[in-house]
């Protein structure tokens, strides 16, 4: 909103009243701006991997590349940046699906103690691999505590899309977490509602940018997010999608000793599920 204040003066020079124009900028000036910062920002965000890759290739053009050593670590950079580059591209385009509406979703019933569960075995599994140690490196070390009701939760969702999105946020639990943390993975139901949440004990998100961490390429610290390969665009895809499912997501956190992400699903009823009608 632009505010204009003037005061009406009399000759005298006393002042006999204030005019205030409240201007409010219009829906579309605010939907052209944030076009406008989007496209800077995404140029931003390819630009910095994209000059990398390009002064690691020019080094190797100029001669690292007879040093095998160096070379392979060099095309190690330049692979990891790529595929940065390549993720960052697929979330753009599931986010533009989104806007369109013509991201493909296809709704099922679901019981999301065995898809949460599927998910976290997941995890477990790239924890217990010690293969990995040499390909991923700074591989964390981490421990899931499952908190998950015994009685069966579903709900309509479509699983690939919902998968994405638990994966998204335990592998952000994982990411901004020190080693050694954690994880406690509930899912409960109340009045109705599917709650899954996922705490860690990591670093946290200060207060004033917890209601921010779902914008698009918002970060709490650039660098540290950069450096972990992130994109700056899993909750605001992730966001997108619970919401297309009719749920919520949102975050509580104490900065230094760890974050909580919920999400609420309206759960579909046992009653509704098993109808009368089976045993005629
Ligand atoms: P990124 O690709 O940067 O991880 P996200 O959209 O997934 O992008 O997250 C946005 C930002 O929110 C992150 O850069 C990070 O600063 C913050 N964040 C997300 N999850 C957590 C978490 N579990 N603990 C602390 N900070 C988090």
């Amino acid at each position: 909103v632009q505010t204009y204040v003037s005061l009406i003066k009399r000759q005298s020079g006393l002042i006999s009243g204030i005019v205030l124009v409240l201007h409010d900028i219009t829906e579309q000036e605010k939907i052209d701006a944030e076009r406008r910062m989007f496209v800077s920002n995404v140029s931003h965000e390819l630009r910095t991997p994209l000059t990398s890759v390009r002064s690691y290739v020019d080094a190797l053009a100029d001669g690292a590349i007879d040093d095998k050593e160096v070379a392979k670590n060099f095309l190690s950079v330049v692979q990891g940046e790529t595929q940065r580059m390549n993720r960052m591209i697929n979330d753009l385009l599931e986010l533009s699906r989104l806007d369109q509406g013509t991201m493909e979703v296809r709704t099922e019933l679901v019981n999301l103690n065995s898809l949460f569960n599927f998910v976290l075995d997941r995890f477990d599994m790239i924890l217990d691999n010690e293969s990995l140690d040499e390909q991923v490196k700074n591989k964390k070390d981490y421990n899931i505590v499952r908190n998950i009701t015994k009685e069966d939760v579903w709900v309509e969702v479509d699983p690939d899309k919902f998968t994405q999105v638990l994966d998204n946020l335990m592998n952000n639990a994982v990411k901004y977490s020190p080693d050694g943390g954690t994880i406690t993975a509930t899912l409960e139901k109340r009045k109705g509602q599917a709650l899954i949440s996922i705490k860690d004990q990591g670093l946290g998100i200060p207060k004033k940018d917890l209601e921010n961490i779902f914008n698009r390429f918002f970060r709490v610290d650039e660098s540290r997010s950069r450096i972990q390969g992130g994109s700056g665009l899993g909750l605001a895809i992730s966001k997108e999608v619970v919401e297309k499912f009719g749920g919520r997501v949102w975050a509580e956190s104490v900065e230094g000793k760890g974050s909580t992400f919920h999400i609420a699903l309206d759960a579909v009823e046992d009653d509704l599920l098993e109808g009368d009608d089976w045993d005629a």
